[in-house]
């Protein structure tokens, strides 16, 4: 069924897979997975079955797949942002949030356009390049207004060497014309979790404000598309409905966007619900996601769409974050505040308890000391391959051959610029290694050029 309450999430379908299918034996499993490991995707079937497997050699060999396919593709870069709160005020009630209306828990603030460069000066002297700015929704008229001032505050931030290169953004749905604003400021991608996907779950947990409008908000990427841009990034709020019912609709939607408009989301999100002052809801989810169904969500959506980017916040430890980045994980937080002046002070309420709180320096250091890169790279959004041309080059080799050099180029940056001493050792010898993982003599050369170029105090090169 679908109608016009659901749009266009069928869940009919959805629930008569989860009361009807039976879990699906190894040799099943085996098959749907030597499929995936073609990298062009599997059918929703497919996926409709191996989120039916409980068997735990099962999930492992769904792990495993997931494991090629990530080294495959993204080898072993982790792009990194911080996100950015602006606003705490809402007007919705979002029974799992800090920032409903009705909690009175958290000193409410919108911070001023003086305050927002404050900020961005703390993440730039981090080392940061990207940043993901947040609001709630309670700005009023005034709010696009207020975004783009501020999206044009971040861009404008220099400090020594550094600057924001690429501001994504995570705000209330808004029409078609809004998001040409959005756009035309220059943001990277535009983002928004549907939190859940499941009707009658979704109602109950946004009671009042636009929010409560399931179909308003679900149709929110194809305005933004609409609106030219190219790169959205959706998500589940994971602990509200039953994991599977979410995967399946995530996943429709993530085909309705294809069809619609030949390409589908950037990225996908997949927070899983943290306690939140004031919410009881965030304390006892009603479909709590275990640490197992986890890596098996990460796994089975890896394989499922590959050549999606998967974001992972602060929400999760430090361990399951190192799992989660083997598993397909390919752009994380760090370092992150989620209260609005959190960067420059400590008063206002944040959104959620944290699971990771190192730094952002101790992150790239755990990271590197994992073999991982680190990556700043913007070059992609500024040399205009979004959308459907992004996608073009995310097939198997084409990230080693562009990402993988700029990455390299982004993370030398940061380490002459903001690494500690043990950081920069580490991170140069990750260097030196993955060097010889660039495909191409001509690009290898080249990228050894930059690196050179950027000890001699060069910045922002990028192929
Ligand atoms: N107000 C906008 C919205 O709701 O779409 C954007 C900002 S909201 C602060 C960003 C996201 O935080 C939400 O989409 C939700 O998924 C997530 N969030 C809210 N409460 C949370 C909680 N208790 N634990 C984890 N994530 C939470
Ligand atoms: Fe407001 Fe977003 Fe929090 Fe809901 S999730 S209360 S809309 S900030």
């Amino acid at each position: 069924m679908t109608n016009a309450a659901t749009g266009f999430i069928d869940h009919s379908r959805i629930l008569g897979v989860l009361e009807n299918s039976c879990p699906p034996d190894k040799s099943e499993v085996e098959e749907i997975l030597s499929h995936a490991l073609e990298m062009k995707g599997i059918s929703a079937v497919e996926t409709e079955r191996l989120l039916m497997a409980e068997d735990d050699e099962l999930i492992d060999e769904i792990c495993r797949a997931a494991h090629r396919i990530k080294t495959e593709i993204y080898g072993r870069r982790l792009v990194l942002f911080a996100p950015l709160y602006v606003s705490n005020l809402c007007r919705n009630d979002c029974l799992y949030c800090a920032f409903r209306k009705t909690n009175t828990a958290i000193t409410r603030r919108t911070l001023t356009q003086d305050e927002i460069r404050r900020e961005t000066e703390n993440l730039v002297s981090q080392g940061h390049k990207r940043v993901l700015l947040v609001s709630g929704e309670g700005l009023g008229e005034d709010a696009l207004d207020y975004s783009v001032r501020a999206i044009e505050t971040i861009y404008d931030v220099k400090v020594g060497n550094g600057e924001i290169r690429r501001i994504n953004i995570n705000i209330a749905p808004l029409p078609v014309e809004g998001f040409r604003r959005l756009k035309a400021a220059k943001i990277g991608t535009y983002q928004l979790f549907q939190e859940t996907y499941h009707y009658d779950t979704y109602k109950k947990m946004h009671r009042s404000g636009p929010k409560s409008d399931y179909v308003n908000h679900l149709t929110a990427m194809d305005r933004a598309m609409e609106a030219g841009i190219d790169d959205v990034g959706v998500g589940v709020l994971f602990g509200l409905a039953d994991y599977r019912f979410e995967i399946m609709a995530l996943l429709q939607h993530v085909r309705h966007l294809e069809a619609s408009f030949g390409v589908g989301p950037h990225t996908i999100s997949i927070p899983r619900l943290e306690p939140a002052e004031g919410s009881d809801i965030s304390r006892n989810p009603p479909f709590a996601v275990g640490d197992r169904d986890f890596r098996k969500i990460i796994a089975i959506l890896r394989v499922s769409v590959p050549y999606t980017g998967m974001i992972l916040s602060t929400r999760e430890t430090a361990e399951m974050r190192r799992e989660a980045f083997s598993l397909g994980i390919s752009q994380i937080s760090a370092g992150s505040r989620t209260n609005p002046g959190g960067y420059s002070e400590n008063h206002s309420g944040a959104q959620f308890s944290l699971g990771d709180h190192r730094s952002l320096d101790e992150v790239i250091a755990d990271i590197a000391a994992h073999g991982y890169v680190p990556s700043f790279c913007t070059g992609c959004y500024r040399l205009g391959r979004t959308g459907a041309d992004f996608m073009d080059l995310a097939k198997p080799g084409l990230i080693q051959l562009y990402c993988l050099p700029n990455a390299l180029t982004t993370f030398k940056e940061y380490l002459e610029d903001y690494a500690a001493l043990d950081t920069k050792a580490a991170g140069e010898a990750v260097i030196r290694a993955q060097l010889a993982n660039i495909p191409s003599d001509e690009v290898r050369k080249k990228t050894i050029r930059n690196l050179k170029e950027i000890e001699s105090g060069k910045r922002d090169l990028y192929l």
